[in-house]
């Protein structure tokens, strides 16, 4: 019987472990916690003999990627859907300038979350806030709260574990989930599993993410060029550069520099645009300040429909699909090699 020592072995210690924190979600007794980056169960408990939950919430254990595109699409993705099934693409970017002074690029997650929560369609959203650019999870219901957690932080961050939080101590009955596409992934898996906290996972919107760093390499790499991390503003990644943004000036270096910072679960993963969420929001193929909104669901839909009609946004064809459908069909690609080479079985 799979239990916490396989997720253990399996998962955590065999590096492909992504840091979700659906595992922590799962515990029906709180005996799974954080510790030091990584899931852990600090003492082993009877309770835990003749339980497998934790081994079968995490999406590493048993993926079943085309039941999940069943499940949510009613099919599954033909050959030619290189960026996963979807409804309509846009470049939009929002109209306000508070959501913009701190989004990364056209505010668009920031957009749909205030839409939504006034629209009552959601209590709240598990977000990543900042901690000197280490992301950490959060639960906001406020605006002000969602845009103090807007902007891209790069590092892996257990925001599933605060779905426990949201639902059960903050007793909020409709949550959303902004993620990237690990995230993502291990969310359909619980709703797949029929997890018991799922019904209340109302809305998953999925970032683009090509990889993550390790925040410790990456924080060490910006202070080798003298640069506190408090002072930075902005941190990016464009046109094959890593860039961090001081109110005065730019840290730029090539993004090769950064291939040593890239967990290994990263080179496993073959999702760039977060195929599996309601709405997928990136900027490759934008312009600058602009984001890339894939409408892949009905829940979707509706939502980025109410959220056009409202005004606050702008909307026009998309400028680059061509580029985000070749990184996708490199990105699987290459975690297909990766596996290989780690001698990793499918998700
Ligand atoms: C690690 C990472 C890598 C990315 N790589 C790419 C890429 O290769 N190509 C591309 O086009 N786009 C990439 N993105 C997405 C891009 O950086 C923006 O997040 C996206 O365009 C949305 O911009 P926005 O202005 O609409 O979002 P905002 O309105 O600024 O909102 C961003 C939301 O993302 C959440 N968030 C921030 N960091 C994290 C995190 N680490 N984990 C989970 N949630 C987080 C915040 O809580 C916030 O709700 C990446 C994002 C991340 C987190």
């Amino acid at each position: 019987m799979p239990a916490y020592e396989e997720l253990e072995s399996e998962v955590i210690e065999s590096g492909i472990c992504t840091c979700c924190g659906a595992c922590i979600a799962s515990c029906p007794l709180n005996h799974l916690q954080w510790i030091n980056g990584i899931p852990k169960r600090p003492e082993k408990k009877d309770a835990c003999k003749d339980c497998e939950t934790c081994y079968h919430a995490c999406y590493k254990t048993g993926f079943n990627e085309s039941k999940i595109e069943e499940m949510i699409f009613g099919r599954q993705r033909r050959e030619e859907e290189a960026i996963g099934i979807y409804r309509n693409i846009f470049e939009a970017k929002v109209n306000d300038k508070k959501i913009l002074s701190k989004s990364q690029d056209g505010g668009i997650v920031t957009a749909i979350l205030r839409y939504v929560l006034n629209a009552d369609i959601i209590d709240g959203a598990i977000l990543a806030e900042s901690y000197k650019w280490k992301p950490e999870p959060t639960v906001a219901t406020t605006f002000d709260g969602f845009v103090k957690a807007s902007g891209t932080k790069y590092g892996t961050t257990p925001n599933l574990m605060k779905i426990r939080t949201a639902v059960i101590d903050q007793t909020l009955d409709r949550v959303c989930i902004v993620g990237t596409p690990c995230h993502i992934r291990s969310t359909r898996h619980l709703q797949y599993i029929n997890f018991e906290l799922y019904p209340a996972i109302t809305l998953l919107v999925g970032l683009f993410c090509r990889e993550n760093f390790e925040y410790e390499k990456m924080r060490k790499r910006i202070e080798e060029d003298s640069v506190d991390i408090t002072e930075i503003t902005k941190i990016s990644v464009s046109k094959n550069f890593f860039n961090a943004y001081t109110k005065e000036n730019k840290l730029s270096f090539p993004i090769t520099e950064t291939s040593g910072w890239v967990p290994k679960h990263c080179l496993v993963c073959e999702d760039y645009t977060s195929e599996l969420a309601d709405i997928s929001v990136g900027c490759e193929g934008s312009g600058e300040g602009w984001s890339t909104v894939i409408i892949r669901t009905e829940t979707g839909e509706k939502i980025f429909s109410g959220l056009e009609r409202s005004g606050v946004i702008t909307t026009k064809t998309l400028g680059d699909l061509d580029h985000i459908k070749e990184v996708s069909i490199r990105k699987r690609r290459k975690a297909e090699h990766s596996r290989e080479t780690f001698k990793l079985k499918e998700d």
